[in-house]
């Protein structure tokens, strides 16, 4: 039998994480205060988050040491596998090598822990004693729930109506695992209920949620918020995944040429890639392509601006790709993908041309995680499938080629929870949607005022 699952030994889990800062060829430009148009300092998001986190946030040291304490609770699930996907070469009929590092296997389904376990211990350590969040789908919320129960903390999620009412399963294992949660616009926060009484039909949005939680953190005694993407320290969590699969590539000889994820916030996309793109940056060959959703095209429609991480206007404003933040994305089943910015680190290293945006419509990627099933045998994640897609067209494309390439994709999380757009799928009921390009220039438009990034 050839090997099928590529496993490291717990003993050579990385002990270091990698930050991209340190290498990029356009440094990051910093963050800004809404107000003044000048740059952020640390002392301004000390309300907000541990100064041991916006310590990382702000660095630019090549390698970061892991707690031990982190690397304790992520040897749960840790080192992750890397698979290599024999049955779906076999029924594309392609001569490339499709590997995927899979991240479903951690308790909550996906990558999401990775960050959760590292927030909640830098929080623990810093005196914190309650976290207030925001969560999309759920899988953020219920990551964070296992690891602030683990360590010890108190969590409270706000998390985003249309997915509090279809995806009851991941609140009841936020409850499993200690956390409160509540739909947003919640009647909790000021906020909340300004949304609530102006829109009272409205689905919600992760940006509302961030508002929120955001509120909840400033009026609350001892408590600070987390973020589980977009920020640098996440993607800093996050490369632990990319630092696996490099030694896990090298045990069976077999360097990527494409490496695909899907891009929400930019995290576990970020986690595979950033170990690799630093090959890039050093002269390596490959190719190194971000999937999103074309119903919410923040790579490949938005503008690189400016822009506030939260409907309400109230966070720092971030030099990333935007759709705008009053941007409210039509609802589709990814919703771990509905959010109308993307992280600064992705967006410049998208600038500097060292990573190729992709977009795919719903029923495109519905078709590739179908695909995906029914070879392999894993139902992955409905965001997960957006990667999936991309590996996809990059066989297809290798197949018409006769092309041997090896491509590695990042299973970002599996879909058990979220098998109503399957059902959605197979009864023909799922739609598309494009984003037309008058909604998002005008959406745009509010951004007109504030500064702008430099683009060299
Ligand atoms: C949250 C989530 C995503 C999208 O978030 P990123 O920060 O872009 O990674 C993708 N896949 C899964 C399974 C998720 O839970």
């Amino acid at each position: 039998m050839e090997t099928k699952r590529v496993y490291l030994n717990q003993s050579d889990m990385p002990k270091q994480w990698y930050n991209i800062a340190a290498d990029m060829p356009t440094p990051m430009q910093p963050p800004l205060h809404p107000g003044t148009g000048q740059p952020i300092g640390p002392d301004d998001l000390a309300p907000i988050f541990p100064m041991n986190l916006i310590e990382q946030e702000v660095s630019t040291q090549r390698w970061i040491d892991i707690p031990e304490e982190v690397l304790e609770i992520l040897a749960i699930w840790r080192p992750s596998p890397l698979t290599r996907a024999y049955n779906l070469e076999k029924f594309l009929g392609t001569p490339a090598k499709i590997y995927f590092k899979d991240e479903s296997v951690s308790p909550s389904g996906s990558h999401k822990p990775n960050t959760a376990v590292a927030q909640a211990y830098y929080n623990k350590a810093f005196g914190i004693k309650r976290i207030a969040t925001e969560t999309g789908a759920g899988q953020w919320g219920s990551s964070l729930a296992m690891a602030c129960q683990l360590l010890g903390i108190e969590l409270k999620v706000y998390m985003v109506r249309i997915s509090f009412e279809q995806k009851p399963y991941r609140k009841i294992l936020m409850r499993t695992w200690g956390a409160e949660c509540v739909a947003s616009p919640s009647q909790d926060t000021s906020f909340g209920r300004k949304m609530q009484a102006e829109y009272p039909d409205t689905p919600g949005s992760l940006g509302i949620a961030i508002s929120e939680a955001i509120e909840d953190t400033v009026t609350s005694k001892d408590t600070r918020y987390a973020l589980g993407s977009v920020l640098n320290h996440v993607m800093l969590h996050q490369t632990i995944i990319g630092l696996e699969a490099l030694k896990q590539c090298e045990m069976v000889g077999a360097y990527p040429d494409i490496v695909v994820g899907c891009c929400g916030g930019g995290s576990n996309f970020a986690g595979l890639a950033f170990p690799f793109i630093r090959d890039k940056i050093y002269g390596k060959n490959l190719r190194i392509v971000g999937v999103e959703p074309s119903a919410c095209p923040t790579l490949t429609k938005g503008s690189f601006l400016y822009d506030f991480g939260d409907t309400a206007a109230t966070t720092p404003l971030l030099p990333m790709h935007t759709l705008g933040h009053n941007f409210i994305p039509q609802p589709f089943h990814a919703g771990g993908l509905r959010y109308h910015g993307m992280a600064p680190l992705v967006s410049q290293l998208v600038m500097d041309n060292l990573i190729e945006p992709m977009s795919f419509n719903q029923i495109q990627t519905y078709e590739a995680g179908m695909t995906f099933a029914r070879t392999e045998g894993i139902v992955p994640a409905p965001e997960t499938n957006h990667a999936i897609a991309g590996a996809i067209h990059e066989a297809l494309k290798c197949k018409e080629t006769g092309e041997a390439k090896t491509i590695l994709f990042n299973f970002s999380g599996h879909g058990i929870m979220d098998l109503a757009g399957y059902d959605a799928y197979m009864d023909n009921k799922l739609t598309n949607y494009e984003m037309p390009e008058e909604e998002i220039q005008a959406a745009l438009k509010v951004l007109e005022s504030y500064p702008k990034p430099k683009v060299s």
